[in-house]
């Protein structure tokens, strides 16, 4: 079935008449037995549900209907991007590993990385997007896995993930990728050999700005590993975010399709502003990655960056004279959000860093929701004049 169909269809299992068509949220901590034999053949061979931090139906049947999303076999559902992240690392990684990363990942995912890791006895080799298009397996020796993430944020490059997945299988590790500005229905990682697929769902899988989400979706003993740590480390999303969740799957293929029709009409109409000194956006043809985006990717998605003349203070001056564009974090839900990544999601990077990841001070991030392009467009120009 096509994407949008798998979409709008949801969780809905092929039952006989009367089954609901949304899960029902089961809001239980726990799940009984009649015997004590039951309760230890389910350590021995586990089959329905035990306690909520292992599982719950409302949170399998997302997780069901995500794994199908992105084309794995099976997924795990977190609390929260993060916890989807660092929980995958924590399974592949251990004392004295080395995990193989790209440098301009989110901010969150970067400290990790960087301060959190580190202290757990696991080291990071940094890569920038251009050596990883270029990378070659012996680059890669010695380390665990390869992180990755797809557009970037805030930059919005792209990494070539045949290629990196090609490199990763010669030097035999995993690669990991982060889809979270993609979602499934403009990138799909696994069908292009990567094997692992982290996302935060809080962003376009949820949508609506509503809850905060992460899963991880790759092959069946490799997110059975993470699922098993999951229940250690305590990360399980719960059902009634696990409902919501799926409720914002149904639309997902509608609202991307529309975010990036938005996107791409507002990118065009900064490129010839003349406050504007660059746009970032990999459907514009100028940009650096459009070849790339375009041979990998279904649609280019609803984020835009921008660099105004003038730096920090004139990014200040257009960020607060938005009159549709809400002053916030995060991104990809239905309402139009602006930000300025020096001041909020890139604070607490050193300028090398900063520098080292193309985030420059008059840099504007904005997530395309599904007002009218015009509208929006009409916004900034108020904004920048
Ligand atoms: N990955 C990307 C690309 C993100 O933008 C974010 C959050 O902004 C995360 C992961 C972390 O997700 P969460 O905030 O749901 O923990």
């Amino acid at each position: 079935m096509d994407f949008k169909t798998r979409c709008a269809r949801g969780c809905r299992d092929t039952g006989p008449i009367g089954r609901p068509l949304s899960p029902p949220v089961v809001m239980s901590a726990t799940f009984g037995f009649e015997t004590l034999d039951e309760v230890e053949a389910w350590y021995d061979r586990p089959r329905g549900y035990m306690y909520a931090r292992y599982g719950n139906p409302t949170v399998r049947a997302t997780e069901r209907a995500l794994a199908d999303l992105e084309g794995g076999a099976d997924a795990a559902l977190f609390g929260s991007g993060m916890a989807a992240i660092s929980t995958t690392l924590l399974t592949l990684a251990g004392s004295g590993h080395t995990v193989a990363a790209q440098r301009d990942v989110y901010g969150g995912t970067a400290h990790l990385l960087a301060r959190v890791l580190p202290e757990l006895g696991i080291e990071t080799r940094w890569f920038d997007t251009d050596e990883l298009n270029k990378l070659r397996a012996d680059r890669l020796a010695g380390c665990r896995l390869l992180y990755v993430e797809t557009p970037t944020n805030p930059t919005l490059r792209i990494v070539d993930l045949g290629h990196v997945a090609r490199a990763a299988a010669e030097a035999g590790i995993p690669v990991v990728v982060d889809s979270t500005f993609a979602t499934p229905a403009l990138q799909r990682p696994l069908d292009l050999r990567c094997d692992i697929v982290v996302h935060s769902c809080t962003k376009y899988l949820g949508g609506h700005s509503d809850l905060t989400g992460g899963v991880v979706v790759g092959a069946a003993d490799v997110v059975g590993r993470i699922a098993t740590r999951r229940r250690s480390l305590g990360g399980i999303m719960d059902p009634w975010t696990a409902f919501l969740l799926q409720r914002g799957l149904r639309t997902l293929a509608v609202r991307i399709e529309a975010q990036s029709r938005g996107a791409a009409a507002v990118a065009e109409a900064l490129r010839s502003h003349p406050q504007v000194r660059r746009v970032l956006y990999p459907g514009l043809s100028g940009s650096p990655d459009h070849a790339l985006a375009t041979r990998q990717m279904q649609g280019y998605g609803g984020m835009v960056a921008f660099e105004v003349e003038g730096g920090l203070e004139q990014a200040r001056r257009v960020h607060d004279a938005v009159t549709l564009f809400a002053r916030a974090g995060s991104l990809g839900g239905v309402e139009s959000l602006v930000s300025v990544p020096v001041t909020m999601s890139h604070r607490y990077m050193s300028e090398e860093e900063r520098r080292q990841a193309g985030v420059t001070p008059g840099l504007i991030r904005l997530s395309i929701g599904l007002e009218s392009p015009e509208d929006l467009i009409e916004d900034l120009r108020q904004a920048l004049g």
